[in-house]
C-alpha cells in the first residue's frame, strides 16, 4: 500500500532524468573532462608520463607526446605536474565530457614535437 501511494505521488512529479544528448545537462565549473596538450609549449620532458598513475601518457623524452584517454582516470596529475613542477602549462582539463568513438583508436593523440623554424 506504502508503494502505490509512493508511486502515486510519483505520477505527478517532474522525471528526474534528462533528456540527453537532446538536452545538454549543466556542467559543473571545474569539471575534467579530457586532457588537451599543447605541442608548442611542450617541453617533452616526460614527466607528466612519470606522474601518470594509469599510464595514459607516454613521452618520447624530446621527441613526441602521446595520450590515450581510454586509460586515462581524469585525476589530473599531469595538468599539475606540468603547471606546478615543470612550469610550463602545457596540460590543460576541458570540460569536455563526449567521448564516446566506435574505434579505440580515435581516443589516441599524438603529437611530435615541432621541428625548430630555420
Ligand atoms: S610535463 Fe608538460 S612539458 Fe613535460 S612532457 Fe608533459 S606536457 Fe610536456
Ligand atoms: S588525467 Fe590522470 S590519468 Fe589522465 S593522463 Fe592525466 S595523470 Fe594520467
Amino acid at each position: 500500500m506504502r508503494l502505490t501511494g509512493e508511486a502515486l505521488k510519483n505520477v505527478f512529479k517532474r522525471p528526474f532524468t534528462q533528456k540527453y544528448p537532446k538536452v545538454k545537462p549543466i556542467i559543473p565549473e571545474g569539471l575534467r573532462g579530457r586532457v588537451e596538450h599543447d605541442k608548442n609549449k611542450c617541453i617533452y620532458c616526460g614527466m607528466c608520463d612519470k606522474y601518470c598513475p594509469s599510464g595514459a601518457i607516454e613521452v618520447e623524452v624530446g621527441r613526441a607526446w602521446r595520450y590515450d584517454m581510454g586509460r586515462c582516470l581524469f585525476c589530473s596529475q599531469c595538468e599539475e605536474v606540468c603547471k606546478y613542477m615543470v612550469r610550463k602549462n602545457a596540460i590543460t582539463m576541458v570540460m569536455d565530457f563526449e567521448h564516446a568513438e566506435r574505434k579505440k583508436s580515435r581516443l589516441i593523440t599524438i603529437h611530435k614535437k615541432p621541428k625548430p623554424e630555420k
